[in-house]
């Protein structure tokens, strides 16, 4: 949640092309700008614009500063989790040797191919195609079961490439049952886990806790970090392979680029993030969401409560608006078109033909302007 207590103002940039700000009552999308940087971060990128440095001696030391923030034995600043889950499957295909490096992508002696479960199947998984592997999945989208995905690992494979998240959890085999068919064939497993923050503890729980090699964070979404930002963190072997694909190399990875900025800012936002008290955090949020369900009742044809978790399933309370378009003369689409064609513009999510209100990205003026103008979107 942003601790601001006043409402920002529009900044000049924005202004000056005239473009219209946002107030993020959805959840950190990319497509909104991911959220917002605490001056902590800011102040972090500003001082590592003030220099030169060694990009390799600077991405290991603050790997090693991250690694034990995180509880893992090594980590790796990318420009997002994207890029991250294109450098850990680079990483799977070639290992830490620079020759095997040189032989992408054509090269048939690398393996190519990265197993998912048919219900993992989510639309970043592309980054697996621009690593040069091919996607093969295992299951339905049902369901695995342990022969399915015994039956998709060979020689080929590269690695097992598993989400992370509740929502999608239905059917699939555990991670500690995928850990292990991969391990007793020898194949590594990379974890996405690029929205499952918090709690701060999955930042080890896939990798140190249950054995995963690489899990691949996004910087620039609850972190808090620089928009274009990621983390992996996992075996130090596997990290490694990732670091000799990425820049200041020049191979395929040097396309995505990450400065010194961004690694610095990325490791302030941990230092905070594990730092904050997610407790009280939680509660502020209910607070909001309780009163944002007290301003609902008594509405004819609208109906409001508090769902958990909230998106991604993700440990965050959000208020959840049904309505009945004959009884309130109105249309969910309706009211989500009027909080983003008003002013200040709001964006909202709609999830299973809900309409949603999430209080984790707004200062706490927002709360109420939020409210009010979805109050007023009801009542056309
Ligand atoms: C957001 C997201 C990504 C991409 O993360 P970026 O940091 O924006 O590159 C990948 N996987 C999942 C599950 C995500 O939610």
């Amino acid at each position: 949640m942003n601790d601001q207590a006043e409402c920002p103002t529009e900044p000049d940039v924005y202004q000056r092309l005239g473009l219209t700000t946002v107030i993020n009552a959805s959840a950190p999308l990319t497509v909104l700008g991911g959220s917002l940087m605490p001056p902590e971060v800011l102040t972090a990128m500003v001082q590592a614009a003030g220099a030169y440095v060694d990009m390799i001696e600077l991405q290991d030391r603050v790997g090693q500063r991250l690694a034990e923030l995180t509880q893992n034995e090594a980590a790796y600043v990318t420009c997002g989790a994207a890029a991250g889950i294109v450098l850990s499957v680079l990483g799977c295909r070639t290992g830490a040797d620079p020759r095997r490096v040189a032989l992408l992508p054509y090269d048939e002696s690398l393996p190519d191919e990265v197993v998912m479960h048919a219900a993992h199947r989510i639309p970043y998984d592309r980054a697996v195609e621009l690593a040069g592997a091919r996607i093969m999945t295992a299951g339905t989208v049902l369901q695995t079961f342990e022969w399915e995905l015994e039956a998709a690992l060979g020689p080929r494979t590269a690695a097992i490439l598993y989400v992370a998240g509740d929502h999608l959890r239905r059917g699939v085999l555990s991670l500690d049952q995928t850990v292990r068919i991969a391990h007793d064939r020898g194949i590594p497993v990379i974890v996405d886990a690029a929205a499952q923050l918090p709690p701060p503890s999955n930042l080890w729980h896939y990798t140190t806790e249950q054995g995963a090699d690489l899990a691949v964070f996004s910087g620039g979404k609850d972190l808090r970090g620089p928009q274009a930002s990621g983390l992996i963190v996992g075996r130090a072997t596997a990290i490694a392979a990732c670091s000799v694909n990425g820049a200041p190399h020049q191979r395929l990875a040097r396309a995505m680029k990450v400065g010194k900025e961004e690694v610095f800012g990325l490791l302030a936002a941990v230092e905070l993030f594990l730092a904050q008290d997610h407790n009280a955090l939680r509660k502020q949020a209910e607070h909001t969401v309780s009163e944002w369900c007290s301003r609902l009742t008594e509405i004819a044809g609208v109906s409001a409560r508090r769902e958990f978790p909230g998106e991604a399933a993700r440990p965050i309370p959000r208020l959840r608006v049904d309505v009945d378009p004959n009884v309130a003369g109105v249309t969910i689409s309706d009211i989500v078109d009027r909080l983003w064609h008003g002013r200040p513009r709001i964006a909202v999510l709609v999830e299973r033909d809900g309409l949603y209100l999430s209080p984790e990205n707004l200062a706490s003026c927002e709360q109420t302007v939020v409210i009010d103008r979805l109050l007023h979107a009801i009542g056309g």
